[in-house]
C-alpha cells in the first residue's frame, strides 16, 4: 500500500523547505529518528504554493524532542506535541499517532483515545488524502499510503476512510473540508461531501472556541469569499452566527462584512497585514447596529446607545459565539468610537483625531459611507480635518457649527 515517489515525479527540492523546518528534521534523523515534512506543507509544495508553516512528524516520543532542542516546549491539547522555535519559525512536531480504540461519550459521540503509533498508523488518522504525504528531505522522497499524490494532481479533496465515520469522530473536518477545497480550489470527492449535509448538524455540539478557531482560519485564509461558497454548496448551514452572516444571500454584496472579506481576501493575497478586531467589528456591526438603533429608539442619545448596546451584547458575542478577548478589545474600540464622528464641534473631533484606534475606525466608517449608512460629506469632513493645518481644522470646526 506505501508508495515511495521519486524526485523526478515531485520535484521538491529540499531547499525549498524552510531553514526551520530543514534543520529540525536534520537533527531528528542525525539522532536515529525517523523524521517528515507532514500535512499542509507537503501538499502546498507540490501545488508550487509556499507553506505558511511546517508540521514535522516524527517516531521520537514529545520528551525525546524536547531534550533535542534547546528552544522548544511540549504543549498538550488533546495530545502532546512540541514547539520547537527557531530564529524566528516555530515548527509544530508531532509523534506518530496510532492505535485508536473507539468508545462513546456521554454525549454518544465516538472518542478516541489516542496513543502513539506507526506511520501507517498516523497515515490513517489524518483527515484527507492530499494532507497525508510524508516528504524526507534527504532521500528526497514523497511517502504516499493513500494516493494523495493523485489526488492533489486532479485536485480531488477526498476523505481518509469512512468518510461518515470520520465526521462523527470530529465534527469539525467538515469545516475543514470547506475551507481547503475553498482556499485550493479542489473539487470535494462525491463519497467525502455526501454524509456532510446529515452530520452537519454535529457541529452545534463543538465548544464555540474551537469552531471560533476554525471560523478565524476560513476569514483569515484569503479565500474567505470561496470557502463560504464551498460551505453553501456542502449544506453547511447554521454552525456558526459569524459565518451565518457571512454566507451568500445573507444581505447580498452590499453587506458590509462582505465588503470588509473582499478587501481582507485582496491584502492578505497581496501579503498585506490585516486587523483580526477590524474585520470582526465589520463582520458582527449589522447585530450591533440593530443593538445600537434599539436602544437610540427608546430615547438614548448616540454614543450613551452604542454603550448600552455593547454592554447588552458582550456576554452574547464573547460565550456564545465565542469571540476571544483580544480581538474583542479592538472591535469595541472600533464600534465605541463611531457615534464620535457624528460631533464636529469644539476640541471633541482634536480628541478623538488623537485616539490610538482613530485610524481603523475611521477606515471603518468609510466602509459604513460605501453603504450609505453615513453621509459622504461627514468622510469628506474628517478626510479634510485629519489633513488639515491647526488654522483649517478651526475653520472646519467653525463651518460645521
Ligand atoms: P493549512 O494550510 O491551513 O495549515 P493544514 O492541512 O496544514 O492546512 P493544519 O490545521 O495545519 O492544516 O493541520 C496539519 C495537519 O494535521 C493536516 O494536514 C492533517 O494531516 C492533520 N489534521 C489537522 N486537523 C485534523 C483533523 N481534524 N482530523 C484529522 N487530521 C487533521
Ligand atoms: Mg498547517
Amino acid at each position: 500500500r506505501k508508495r515511495e515517489i521519486p524526485f523526478a515525479q515531485h520535484h521538491i527540492k529540499a531547499d525549498e523547505l524552510s531553514f526551520a523546518a530543514e534543520k529540525v528534521i536534520s537533527r531528528l534523523q542525525k539522532e536515529g529518528y525517523e523524521a517528515y515534512v507532514v500535512g499542509g506543507a507537503v501538499r502546498d509544495l507540490l501545488l508550487g504554493v509556499s507553506p505558511k508553516d511546517y508540521d514535522v512528524a516524527t517516531n521520537a516520543t514529545p520528551e525525546q524532542v524536547r531534550k533535542l532542542f534547546r528552544r522548544s516546549r511540549i504543549i498538550g491539547r488533546r495530545f502532546p506535541i512540541v514547539h520547537v522555535m527557531v530564529g524566528p519559525e516555530t515548527i509544530e512536531v508531532t509523534t506518530f499517532r496510532g492505535g485508536a480504540v473507539s468508545s462513546h461519550n456521554e454525549l454518544g459521540r465516538i472518542m478516541k483515545d489516542v496513543s502513539f503509533g506507526t506511520l501507517e498508523q498516523d497515515a490513517m488518522r489524518r483527515d484527507f488524502t492530499a494532507n497525508a504525504l510524508y516528504y524526507d528531505p534527504h532521500r528526497q522522497v514523497i511517502l504516499d499510503f493513500h494516493h494523495g499524490v493523485e489526488d492533489i494532481r486532479n485536485r480531488r479533496l477526498v476523505m481518509i476512510g469512512n468518510p461518515q465515520e470520520r465526521y462523527q469522530e470530529d465534527p469539525v473536518r467538515m469545516l475543514r473540508a470547506a475551507r481547503l477545497s475553498g482556499k485550493l480550489g479542489f473539487t470535494v470527492d462525491r463519497q467525502t461531501s455526501k454524509p456532510i449535509a446529515e452530520c452537519a448538524q454535529l457541529l452545534q455540539r463543538e465548544p464555540p472556541a474551537r469552531l471560533f478557531d476554525e471560523v478565524l482560519k476560513i476569514l483569515f485564509s484569503g479565500y474567505a469569499q470561496a470557502c463560504l461558497r464551498q460551505m453553501d454548496i456542502l449544506g453547511l448551514k447554521n454552525i456558526h452566527p459569524l459565518l451565518d452572516a457571512l454566507m451568500p444571500g445573507a444581505g447580498g454584496s452590499e453587506h458590509i462584512a462582505a465588503l470588509a472579506l473582499q478587501n481582507t481576501d485582496e491584502r492578505l493575497r497581496a501579503d498585506k497585514s490585516v486587523s483580526m478586531g477590524f474585520v470582526l467589528a465589520a463582520v458582527l456591526w449589522p447585530h450591533m447596529r440593530e443593538a445600537w438603533i434599539q436602544q437610540q429608539a427608546r430615547g438614548m442619545r448616540s454614543n450613551g446607545a452604542m454603550h448600552a448596546a455593547m454592554a447588552s451584547e458582550r456576554q452574547h458575542i464573547d460565550k456564545h459565539w465565542g469571540v476571544p478577548q483580544r480581538y474583542g478589545v479592538t472591535m469595541r474600540e472600533i464600534w465605541s468610537l463611531q457615534p464620535q464622528f457624528e460631533i464636529m464641534r469644539g476640541g471633541r473631533p482634536y480628541r478623538l483625531l488623537a485616539q490610538p484606534r482613530f485610524r481603523a475606525a475611521f477606515d471603518f466608517l468609510c466602509l459604513r459611507a460605501n453603504l450609505g449608512e453615513v453621509a459622504q460629506e461627514t468622510v469628506q469632513w474628517w478626510q479634510n480635518f485629519q489633513q488639515g493645518t491647526d488654522a483649517e481644522r478651526e475653520e472646519l470646526i467653525h463651518t460645521a457649527m
